[in-house]
């Protein structure tokens, strides 16, 4: 059931499709098309920060601040050779970054909630989405197992010229052809 509400959205072209929450595995969205390629990078919080909370000193902010630097360069996360060229960039911290506090008005009364149960609702995804312009690309490299410690899977869907891809990649498999 998940698998096919994932896969809908995503041929309805990378709307904000939820897949499991799963630390330590990320999820690749990956639309070629020609020239066009388009990556939507899903990865929990706690792979990426090592925490999925709102920042509880400077130190996590500092760190949630550093880490949305980062992710602006997409060679931070990917390697994918110089004939692309990046055309747009969009980044979603989960209001985990000040910068997200024009969505976040109400947050204040979550405060009152810090006693209640944890459930799924606690977790954090960050999502970031690259669109490039590429003179020619069928293979992408991705850096994530060596930036982000807690990384261990990074499940890919693919739709490109040569058709639909699925794969997971890991450590010692870090590499797409297409
Ligand atoms: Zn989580």
């Amino acid at each position: 059931m998940r698998t096919t509400i994932v896969s809908l959205a995503f041929i309805s072209g990378l709307s904000v499709a939820q897949p499991a929450h799963q630390h330590g595995l990320a999820v690749l969205n990956l639309v070629q098309d020609q020239q066009s390629l388009a990556l939507e990078l899903i990865i929990p919080a706690d792979s990426a920060l090592g925490f999925e909370h709102k920042p509880a000193n400077s130190q996590q902010e500092q760190q949630v601040e550093q880490l949305e630097t980062e992710l602006q360069q997409a060679s931070f996360l990917f390697d994918i050779g110089s004939q692309c060229v990046l055309s747009e960039f969009d980044i979603d911290m989960a209001g985990l970054s000040s910068h997200d506090d024009e969505h976040d008005e109400h947050d204040e009364h979550d405060e009152h909630d810090e006693h209640d149960e944890h459930d799924d609702s606690e977790h954090m995804d960050i999502h970031v989405h690259y669109q490039f312009n590429c003179e020619a690309i069928s293979q992408l490299r991705f850096k994530g197992f060596e930036v982000f410690e807690g990384l261990q899977h990074l499940d890919v869907r693919a739709i490109t010229d040569s058709g639909q891809h699925q794969t997971r990649l890991d450590p010692s498999n870090d590499t797409l052809d297409w």
